[in-house]
């Protein structure tokens, strides 16, 4: 696949005004971190889903991606990645749940370097794929059950898990860098998820919960 300049930028709905708008919609539900807003105003979302549903890509609205997953809502997508940042700057970031891609291509213009992993492994390629047409050189894939992080890449300043486990896997725990932080849906009810927040200290963790959520459910093993 290769991405066009005409093919980023878009028409029509998928066009820079309509991103804009995204983007002062976000800025209006809560979304206050200029740079993250910034980033949502260039990633062109529209290309992380299917042809068909390009036009409905900058809705505050999942979509589905194939194999029964979804791309998340922008908004939910925008307070993962400021929460990330709460702190200032963040270097490495282990994303579980690669699915379209597009969490990872708003973190890869964030940060240093973006660890992106994904059980599913048509999911996997076809992002793989996406991100080397778009040329997104900091984001580095693989094709595994994110219950075990990626080890030999870690510690990790920033995890962000984009699907719901029933609890915070432990090897993900062990992957935090002090100082990290660690944001999940955790909780196996639908809409009944709860974003939990984990920062790792000198002596432990802190536990906060931000708000209810709706997630795919974390699975184990690959497909
Ligand atoms: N961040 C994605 C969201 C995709 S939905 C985006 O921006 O589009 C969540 C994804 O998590 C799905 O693709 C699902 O297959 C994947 N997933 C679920 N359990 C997983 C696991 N244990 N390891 C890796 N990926 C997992």
């Amino acid at each position: 696949m290769i991405a066009t300049a005409a093919d980023i930028r878009g028409i029509g709905f998928t066009s820079q005004r309509t991103r804009d708008r995204m983007v002062e919609r976000l800025e209006h539900n809560g979304i206050s971190h200029p740079d993250v807003l910034d980033v949502f105003g260039r990633v062109p979302r529209h290309l992380f889903v299917d042809d068909m549903l390009q036009t409905r890509a900058y809705e505050d609205v999942s979509l589905p991606i194939g194999e029964g997953q979804t791309i998340s809502r922008p908004w939910v997508v925008a307070r993962m990645t400021e929460i990330l940042l709460e702190d200032g700057p963040v270097s490495r970031v282990l994303e579980v749940g690669t699915g379209s891609g597009y969490q990872a291509a708003i973190l890869s213009e964030l940060v240093d370097s973006v660890f992106s992993v994904e059980r599913i492994r048509m999911l996997h390629e076809r992002a793989r794929r996406l991100f080397k047409a778009l040329d997104y050189r900091n984001v580095h894939t693989r094709h595994s059950d994110g219950g075990w992080g990626w080890g030999s890449q870690g510690p990790f300043d920033g995890i962000v898990v984009t699907a719901a486990p029933e609890r915070v896997p432990a090897p993900l725990l062990d992957q935090l860098a002090i100082g990290g932080r660690l944001v999940c849906p955790v909780g196996t009810r639908r809409g009944k998820q709860s974003l939990t927040v984990i920062t790792r200290t000198r002596s432990g963790f802190t536990e906060r919960n931000e708000s209810d959520v709706t997630f795919v459910p974390f699975l184990s093993g690959k497909s």
